[in-house]
């Protein structure tokens, strides 16, 4: 970066002319111009580095992403807003592993990073007017919500142009209000988004998660011990935290190659090909970036404000996806505070929230949508963890937002697309492919991008590996 612009030099030697003697004036002139000549050779090296493969977004995508291209033997350069590498799934984040996402399991083990197994033990608690459901009188309501929404979805109800129900508040009305109030609750705190958000295309995935909470209410209600259902319903945790496992792939990772503090804000192609990237590193220039292939793996909340450049030739799919893509607003609170064993996994309307021990061992974690979510802070954090444990709290809380943080916009995508143009069955999931796939030598990554386990760390680690192979694939054959 340029230290001495050509306005300063000036001013500088304008003073220097009107206040020193002549010879120490000249001599002064002439250390001047030696340094300003460094200088301006170093902004022509800093500002026009050409790079061959640049990967955007330190998150789990672009990690995995760029452990691919240096396995390969493929040179890359890895650039991260922020000041750490992580992403979503950084402390507060992404913190559970399905038993089926095998892809994130598997890069643990390579890691030497030790998994934890958690049950899969998810008891709702659900509020009407004031009184709790049990859990088997949520049974029926569950059976038949799901009931219904199969019989919607396999019509086809939920996905064509001509089907009857465009969202999930489309079905609503047709629901009681026993189901009503368990959907509303449960889509406002798993997805982070009230019913009239998740468009057709979530809806099966809702059926999905929905199925899974009913196996564990069944179990509960036949007797089966918490052991017998761990033994085939159960999820993971990484031991100390997903922070563990980020740390250990950026260790991986080539020091020299990865770049944080760099924010993508525009980014062009030239007629040679060459894409021309430009960031904000704090200083008042932009740095601009030369290089032959780009993969980006920024979620499409925050790509939408991100400059791209008619010259990339993204189709209207693209950036149409990349502008009306929904994301959830989940947050969460952290307390010190031992949870009291019969909070376990509550969801309640007021305010919903889900509880679970800590990764740590010590403490509670509060997961939060909808609103709640959306709007958490600071000062709102304390009032609301006090109002859910019924009591004064004295001890350290930690405040996590995914909503507010610039670089997120959101907690996750809420695992579909919505394009009205690609609202039919067979349509649905290949137009999520057809929004992220690639455009030449310009990728798309991250949790956004793959047809499997949209928001979920597994589809990121995937999404990476995909991405990178086939880009090192087409990158060698071009340049062969
Ligand atoms: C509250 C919450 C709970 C979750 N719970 C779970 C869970 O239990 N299980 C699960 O599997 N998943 C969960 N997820 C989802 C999971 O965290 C994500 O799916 C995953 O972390 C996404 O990884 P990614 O690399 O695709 O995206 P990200 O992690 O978002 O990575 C993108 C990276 O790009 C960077 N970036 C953004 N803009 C720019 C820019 N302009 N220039 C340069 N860099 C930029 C960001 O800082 C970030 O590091 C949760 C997410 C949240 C928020």
């Amino acid at each position: 970066m340029r230290y001495i612009n050509r306005a300063i030099f000036v001013k500088i030697k304008a003073y220097a002319s009107l206040k020193m003697p002549r010879f120490i004036n000249i001599i002064f002139f002439l250390f001047l111009s030696i340094f300003a000549f460094f200088e301006v050779e170093k902004t022509w090296a800093a500002g026009l580095d050409e790079l061959d493969i640049v990967v955007i977004g330190g998150g789990l995508a672009g990690l995995t992403a760029s452990r691919e291209f240096q396995r390969n033997g493929q040179t890359y350069d890895l650039f991260e807003a922020l000041d750490a590498f992580g992403g979503r799934a950084r402390e507060g984040g992404g913190e559970w592993i399905e038993s089926d996402h095998v892809t994130i399991q598997g890069l643990a083990k390579e890691h030497g990073v030790s998994l934890q197994t958690e049950p899969y033990d998810k008891p709702i608690r659900c509020n009407r007017n004031g009184t709790e459901l049990s859990q088997v009188e949520m049974i029926p309501i569950l059976k038949s919500t799901i009931t219904k929404l199969s019989a919607a979805v396999s019509k086809g109800g939920f996905c064509t142009d001509e089907g009857k129900y465009k969202s999930l508040i489309d079905i609503l009305p047709d629901l009681t209000s026993d189901e009503n109030l368990l959907i509303r609750a449960f889509v406002t705190l798993d997805l982070g988004l009230p019913p009239e958000e998740i468009q057709a295309s979530i809806v099966v995935d809702l059926k999905k998660d929905l199925g899974d909470f009913l196996t564990v209410l069944r179990c509960h209600s036949w007797g089966v011990s918490s052991w017998v259902l761990n033994q085939f319903a159960y999820q993971y945790r990484v031991k100390g935290g997903m922070n563990t496992l980020i740390e250990a792939m950026r260790k991986q990772l080539d020091e020299e190659k990865i770049h944080l503090n760099h924010e993508l804000k525009r980014i062009s192609k030239d007629e040679k090909g060459k894409f021309h990237l430009f960031f904000n590193t704090g200083n008042s220039e932009l740095y601009e970036v030369r290089a032959n292939a780009v993969i980006t793996t920024i979620p499409f909340s925050v790509l939408r404000h991100i400059e791209l450049d008619e010259s990339l030739g993204l189709t209207d799919l693209h950036r149409n996806a990349i502008q009306t893509l929904t994301y959830g607003a989940n947050g969460k609170i952290q307390t010190l505070e031992t949870m009291p064993e019969s909070f376990r996994y509550q969801l309640n309307t007021q305010p919903p929230s889900t509880l679970w021990n800590s990764v740590s061992g010590k403490g509670t974690t509060i997961f939060l949508g909808g609103s709640e979510g959306e709007n958490l802070d600071e000062n709102s954090a304390r009032p609301l963890a006090e109002s859910i444990f019924g009591r004064t709290i004295d001890t350290p809380i930690d405040v996590y937002n995914w909503f507010k943080n610039p670089f997120a916009r959101g907690s996750y995508p809420a695992r579909g697309l919505y394009n009205p143009s690609l609202d039919d069955p067979s349509k649905v999931l290949k137009g999520l492919r057809a929004c992220t796939e690639p455009v030449d030598l310009f990728y798309f990554a991250g949790d956004h991008t793959l047809l499997e386990n949209v928001g979920y760390m597994e589809s990121a680690v995937q999404s990476g590996i995909v991405a990178a192979q086939d880009l090192c694939e087409k990158y060698r054959l071009r340049t062969s």
